[in-house]
């Protein structure tokens, strides 16, 4: 009964939707024709449909609604702004050759203003933010690439030929959005622009705004994460349930060590204990060579990368840490575990792997010590409801 009256919720939001005229998007093409250009299927669109119905959380009825919201994407106004980074979120979402139903998505939605994707440049381009800012007031979707030099060093990130700064920038688009995200670690938490010792003053989006925040980290995160916020925000018109950081539970809910494809050998305490050896050819657990999965909250062991192809873990590298705050301080050395070492990180401050470090002594013990590790590691950090 509760799916019954959500379902009609959501439909009845859509069906308004629909109603509003479409915006420029990609030479005002149709989703279906886009597609079709590419080579994919109505079938293909819907299987994807059913993976963005799972992934989000809601019941494989609800499918056609999730389609219908990628169909609808044309009537979203995004503004996309880049703060200091590497541009690697926009490169993950955008630039593949042959491209995934996720990023010709993004291609359809209305992109207002992306400061390496438009044409315009120059006083041109603060013409076009200005402008957008102003048409779309109250109704346009912000997204923020990047850590945003702030205060005395705010001058670091200086926009345009008025001589702006990143900081203004983001907090005059935040003003009048009428929703955030805060797209990677950069913008999210700071990424590698707020590592120590941070000359640049770099805050995360949600420091410089008052306004609500929701981050989407990763570095870069997955384009499944990002359009599936989009879709998120169509199908409900409100925020997400969050966790402790303000992430998606549908995304960030549990931790790549929760359904990763190695953790029965780390269950049973086997552990590639260097990178080429029989552990790492056999695809055992990838910790003692320092993996951070056990501390990271994202869905990359389900979803992976790629169209679905591969994942750093299955690539054979253990996962870095790079959805977490402050990950570049907290979560290195990449390639050693963090072992009984302090650090100020998801499990505030405790040393919470010292016994997951003492695995793989023997497989008797090891496999009782992993399975009391990993569940003292689940009750020292359950992110807040
Ligand atoms: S989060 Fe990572 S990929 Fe994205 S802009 Fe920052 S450094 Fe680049
Ligand atoms: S420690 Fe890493 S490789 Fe091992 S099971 Fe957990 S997430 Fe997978």
């Amino acid at each position: 009964m509760e799916q019954d009256k959500l379902y009609q919720s959501l439909n009845e939001r859509l069906g308004k939707l629909t109603n509003f005229p479409k915006l420029i998007g990609s030479d005002n093409k149709s989703i279906s024709s886009l597609l079709e250009e590419h080579g994919i299927s109505r079938r293909d669109f819907m299987k994807w449909a059913a993976g963005m119905t799972a992934m989000l959380s809601l019941p494989a009825t609800f499918t056609p609604l999730v389609a219908k919201a990628a169909e609808l994407t044309d009537r979203l106004p995004v503004i996309w702004l880049h703060m200091a980074e590497c541009t690697g979120c926009s490169e993950s979402l955008l630039r593949s050759d042959a491209p995934t139903i996720d990023s010709l998505i993004f291609d359809y939605i209305s992109l207002e203003y992306h400061e390496t994707l438009m044409a315009a440049c120059g006083w041109q381009a603060e013409e076009n933010l200005e402008h957008a800012i102003k048409k779309y007031k109250g109704k346009y979707v912000l997204m923020v690439e990047g850590g945003i030099p702030a205060g005395k060093s705010s001058y670091f990130l200086t926009v345009g030929p008025q001589g702006q700064t990143g900081e203004s920038h983001a907090k005059e688009a935040a003003e009048s959005a009428a929703a955030i995200f805060a797209i990677g670690t950069c913008s999210s938490f700071g990424g590698v622009q707020a590592a120590y010792p941070n000359p640049t003053n770099a805050q995360p989006l949600h420091k410089v705004t008052d306004k609500p925040v929701i981050n989407v980290p990763g570095c870069p995160p997955s384009e499944k994460n990002i359009v599936g916020q989009v879709l998120h925000y169509l199908l409900f018109g409100t925020l997400p349930s969050l966790d402790a950081y303000n992430r998606p539970k549908w995304a960030y809910g549990l931790r790549i060590h929760d359904l990763c494809e190695r953790r029965g050998h780390f269950d049973a305490g086997e552990f590639v204990q260097e990178f080429g050896d029989e552990g790492a050819k056999k695809g055992y657990c990838l910790y003692k060579v320092g993996c951070k999965g056990p501390y990271t909250f994202n869905n990359c062991s389900r979803e992976k990368f790629n169209q679905h192809t591969s994942w750093p873990v299955q690539a054979g590298h253990g996962c870095i840490g790079c959805s977490e705050p402050d990950f570049w301080d907290k979560m290195g050395p990449f390639e050693s575990p963090l072992a009984d070492r302090l650090y100020h990180s998801v499990f505030g401050g405790l040393g919470a792997d010292a016994t997951a470090d003492k695995i793989g002594v023997t497989v008797l013990s090891a496999a009782a010590i992993g399975i009391a590790a990993h569940a003292a590691i689940t009750i020292v950090k359950k992110p807040k409801e």
